[in-house]
């Protein structure tokens, strides 16, 4: 993820912070210094470093969980608004989403069970105003973050761990894209809710909690129908195979005109034997021609290391690969290595235009 930087591995997987959490931090550090002095802002940077290793270990839950079925977790990010665990994929079956989506919020349950048990926290629900007193009940504190961690995730919403749970259940006894669309559209309710609740009870963090189930509902529902309709569509029916492409040694002046010429969003750069040596898309070359170079060569300015598909693959296959790269583009190539045509934004779009246009289309239930 952009914006991030490692701090190191566990288990294999990379974990990453992402620079907003040190704004989240220095905010509440300079707040509570404010209010209480030193001690204070202590006090609650360590509280919400302990919080956020709660949600660490929830992420490294989900994380874990999947390695059972076979499914990498390259990286675990930490941002503001929680943690984020970049599955390598999705499980194919609903089974498996199951365990992996409860495994997280589950990790939440020991933790909370073994504070509970500890004789320093109360059963009482805290005085959150005083999260900046130092050394008053901050396990209790603790504990019951973790309950409200479990409950939040829960809610049966996407993209909470809930909206998972209720996908997967659903989805034993519908098809899988259905029951992703039913948990987008219970996703989208609640997120309704929240934003009214929000606005009514005048707190920002819960019209801004709104917006992101909102927008990651609708996220989740795309990518599934993505997988839903990629599976069944070879990915040479869905790339851009008319491109015009450049050779090795195009300026970027060629690059300008022909992108005049076709209205082209990604250029190909191939070889003397047809083969890929990267992509120019229009951003490149935008930020190329600023350089006032107009007679540099493309191959200075291109993407290389473009993931590729063989021309057999599926657009699964294909979109999988530009998940996993994050990437905006993927190659589809030959079988004798030479380049064939792009998998881009514009062709997913395309996809999902026409599969909605099928008269037998799968209908939302509401949105
Ligand atoms: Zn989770």
């Amino acid at each position: 993820m952009k914006w991030s930087h490692s701090i190191g591995r566990i288990a294999g997987i990379e974990l990453r912070i992402h620079y907003t959490f040190y704004i989240l931090l220095a905010f509440l550090a300079i707040t509570f210094q404010t209010v209480g002095g030193p001690a204070a802002a202590v006090n609650a940077v360590a509280f919400i470093l302990a919080l956020f290793g709660c949600v660490l270990l929830h992420e490294l839950g989900h994380a874990l969980a999947a390695r059972r079925y076979g499914i990498r977790t390259p990286d675990i990010t930490l941002l503001p608004i929680g943690g984020l665990a970049r599955l390598q994929r999705m499980p194919e079956r609903p089974a498996a989403e199951l365990v992996i989506a409860v495994a997280g919020p589950l990790v939440n349950v020991v933790i909370a069970g073994a504070l509970f048990a500890l004789p320093a926290v109360e059963w009482r629900t805290p005085e959150w105003e005083a999260l900046g007193e130092p050394g008053t009940g901050f396990l209790t504190r603790l504990a019951w973050v973790n309950v409200i961690l479990v409950v939040f995730n829960m809610i049966p919403a996407f993209p909470m761990d809930g909206g998972r749970v209720l996908r997967a259940l659903l989805a034993m006894v519908m098809p899988y894209a259905r029951a992703s669309r039913v948990a987008a559209g219970v996703g989208q309710s609640f997120a309704v809710l929240f934003g009214l609740f929000g606005l009514l009870a005048f707190n920002p963090i819960l019209i801004l909690i709104a917006f992101f189930v909102y927008f990651g509902a609708q996220q989740e529902a795309q990518a599934a129908q993505i997988r839903h309709i990629g599976k069944e569509t070879p990915v040479a029916e869905a790339m851009a195979d008319k491109l015009d492409t450049l050779p090795e040694d195009a300026t970027l002046e060629d690059a300008a005109e022909a992108m005049v010429r076709t209205l082209q969003h990604a250029f190909p750069v191939v070889d003397g034997d047809g083969r890929l040596l990267g992509v120019l898309t229009r951003n490149d070359m935008i930020s190329a021609l600023r350089s006032n170079r107009r007679g540099a060569a493309v191959s200075e300015f291109m993407q290389r290391g473009v993931p590729d598909v063989g021309l057999d693959a599926s657009f699964a296959d294909a979109f999988q690969k530009m998940q996993e790269a994050e990437t905006k583009v993927v190659a589809v190539h030959e079988s004798d290595g030479s380049f064939a045509g792009l998998i881009t934004p514009e062709t997913v779009g395309e996809l999902l235009m026409l599969d909605s246009l099928r008269p037998d289309a799968d209908r939302p239930l509401w949105r």
